[in-house]
């Protein structure tokens, strides 16, 4: 087994820690209304969409075959990202309702577990006595990664151990089924998330087992002579003929079947993101962790080289990754198709994840741009406004006819969102990420604070011995002023470090009124002011936000000759409620006045674009498919929204990328 030599390497070591999620309070502003109706809408609602299909029931392990609401082998992770999401809310803002319904939960969870540590409802009642024969498909693994990933949330939200003691013992059951040990077997999961559950569960506990077991399974990934096949074998298969090694063969995936479950190289050979998004995401993500905690740098070393590949090559402009419906997956640089895009919302969380993580290594900006533009785009587009319906799928474009005459639909892809999904990954998801924001904000490091969002937020932090409050004032994205106060409790040096958004230009400084040149402060993104801080010491910072025309690179071939517009960290859309049909038919002209104007009736409150566009005279067509090339431009005014907010109206057309130069 590799040797583990927690923090040797001080040079590797993460240099930030984040504050604490339950140390963030989030005030008004634009995400204190969102963390609002996560807790009394969203939260209620996926509650409820798990009674009623049947999920929590399925806890009892009363199902027998022939009742309804067979449980599915990726249920028991729905569950626990709802009680994820639940801990992060209740310590925000207790709730009788939600706690009583967690606690009634978990009740089911620790009768639902074995005397050995086992838990899952699936394997309980549907396939009994097959626990551990499948973990390439059957998400075992990955259930009890959000189960753990839920007790450390409702520990550290509560105090209360009991369904931390639960989730360590079914992690002391894994490790005894799993390793390079004699009788164990060598396996690790289809779909990556235990290997990031099992670090949190070790910096929870302090037991180092959890990390070694977390290291397995890294880098036991992609090693031949294949796990998944050796499972197959004892399974009295023929590994060649498993009906899913033949479907994936059969997808032409150019790094081979198993790319799909980024196991066709070891992890740090792998250069390209390959195969599903979601479990590149979490598999990176349980990289940047280990490499922190363990000093190895050639974990770091390949997250980066993926880093590289996923946001120069592979990601939209939104956020969203995974381009192909067909396997949630990756396909080849440049390949971001707008109609089609699947950009599952759960990749995006999982980018935005990752870029937390690598940020904390160096305080390194360009991890937080990526962040910021993927939460306020590809994450967020994911529920809507009123905090109960979903995308699971974020297209970057949308007719209604795609829809309205298909054999079959897949609900995921509908330009609808939806209350529920079959396979209801996301929901729950997003809740958990809205409700645990405040962890995204601040970090801090020896004798340095560290701003990354700017989300009006107040929290009070420990340097040294002394304590910071810190907080924000703004109505950012929307506004372009952030008022940063700074009260040590008594005066105390220290270096405040800010972001200034890679999209900034001109970024203006005032530190207790007075200008700052930022440009000889700014490194790796981050503004850097050391000195002696007192009580209510202000920065008042201008992020100016003008329209930008924003190109895509000349090899995406969907948006050449198409500009998108974006304000601050915002992409935006044009909607056929706002703009008519034939959105594919407005050009944006050189020199068109772009003018942005805050509507606090429309869409929640939000900045809207107004752009002086062309269109071709349709009063020119009569009864012609196709004519010589000569109708008239008629000028016309568009409205654009911002992209999250799509979809919250009437059901039409929508485009992000736009004809114009
Ligand atoms: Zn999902």
């Amino acid at each position: 087994m590799r040797e583990i030599k927690p923090n040797l390497d001080n040079t590797l070591r993460k240099k930030l820690t984040p504050v604490a999620w339950k140390n963030v309070k989030i005030v008004d502003g634009f995400w204190g209304p969102r963390q609002e109706i996560n807790r009394t809408v969203t939260l209620p609602a996926e509650y409820d969409q798990c009674k009623n299909t049947g999920r929590i029931d399925a806890l009892k392990l009363k199902w027998k075959p022939g009742d309804p609401n067979k449980p599915h082998h990726y249920w028991d992770s729905d569950i626990a990202k709802w009680i994820e999401a639940a801990a992060y809310s209740l310590a925000l803002k207790p709730d009788n309702e939600i706690e009583k319904k967690v606690d009634e939960v978990i009740e089911l969870i620790e009768k639902a577990q074995y005397e050995d540590g086992y838990i899952n409802t699936y394997f309980s009642v549907v396939e009994p006595g097959k626990r551990w024969t499948n973990v390439y498909v059957m998400h075992e693994l990955y259930c009890a990664g959000h189960l753990i990933e839920a007790a450390v949330a409702y520990y550290e939200a509560t105090g209360k151990r009991r369904f931390l003691n639960i989730m360590c013992r079914y992690a002391d059951h894994i490790d005894s089924v799993f390793g390079r040990e004699e009788g164990k077997k060598r396996g690790y999961c289809g779909h990556q998330e235990i290997e990031l559950a099992l670090v949190k569960l070790y910096r929870v506990t302090g037991e180092e087992k959890y990390l070694k077991l977390s290291c397995y399974f890294i880098d036991e990934r992609g090693k031949t002579p294949h796990f998944f096949e050796a499972e197959a074998i004892a399974r009295g298969e023929d590994p060649e003929k498993s009906p899913i090694k033949e479907s994936l063969n059969r997808s032409y995936l150019a790094a081979g079947p198993y790319a799909y479950f980024q196991a066709h190289l070891p992890v740090r050979e792998q250069t390209t993101a390959e195969g599903h998004a979601v479990r590149v995401m979490y598999m990176c993500s349980a990289m940047a962790d280990l490499a922190a905690e363990t000093g190895d740098k050639s974990l770091l070393d390949a997250c980066e080289t993926l880093w590289e590949n996923v946001t120069k090559r592979r990601m939209y402009i939104t956020g969203g990754v995974g381009p192909l419906e067909g396997s949630e997956r990756f396909t080849f640089d440049y390949d971001c198709p707008n109609e089609s895009a699947y950009n599952e919302t759960c990749a995006s969380i999982g980018l935005v994840f990752w870029a937390h993580r690598m940020l904390q290594f160096e305080g390194d900006g360009k991890y937080t741009d990526i962040m910021e533009q993927t939460l306020y785009n590809g994450v967020i587009s994911g529920v809507s406004l009123s905090g109960d319906s979903f995308f699971y799928a974020n297209h970057l474009a949308s007719h209604p006819g795609l829809y309205e005459n298909k054999i079959s639909r897949n609900p995921r892809m509908l330009p609808e969102r939806q209350k529920w999904f079959e396979c209801s990954c996301c929901p729950p998801n997003l809740a958990r990420l809205t409700a645990s924001l405040g962890e995204y904000i601040y970090s801090k490091s020896e004798g340095e604070v560290y701003i990354h969002l700017f989300i009006q937020s107040e929290t009070e932090l420990e340097l040294g011995n002394k304590r910071v409050i810190l907080s924000q004032k703004t109505e950012y994205p929307w506004d372009e002023k952030i008022e940063i106060t700074v009260s040590p409790e008594e005066e105390m040096e220290l270096t405040l470090s800010v972001r200034i958004p890679g999209w900034c230009n001109g970024a203006q400084l005032r530190v207790n009124g007075e200008a700052v040149a930022i440009e000889h402060y700014v490194d790796k993104g981050y503004f850097k002011l050391k000195r002696l801080w007192s009580k209510g010491d202000k920065i008042e910072l201008v992020l100016p936000m003008p329209v930008e025309k924003i190109e895509a690179h000349p090899s995406m071939r969907n948006n050449c000759g198409r500009i998108a517009l974006m304000r601050g960290p915002l992409v935006y859309c044009l909607e056929e409620t706002d703009n008519g049909k034939d959105l594919n038919d407005i050009f944006i002209p050189a020199g068109s006045t772009l003018s942005a104007h805050f509507d606090k009736d429309m869409l929640g409150g939000i900045v809207t674009i107004c752009a002086d566009a062309l269109i071709r005279d349709k009063s020119r067509w009569e009864n012609q498919l196709y004519k010589r090339a000569e109708t008239p431009k008629e000028k016309i005014t568009v409205k654009a929204i911002p992209y999250y907010a799509w979809s919250n109206r009437k059901v039409g057309e929508m485009i992000v990328w736009m004809q114009g130069e």
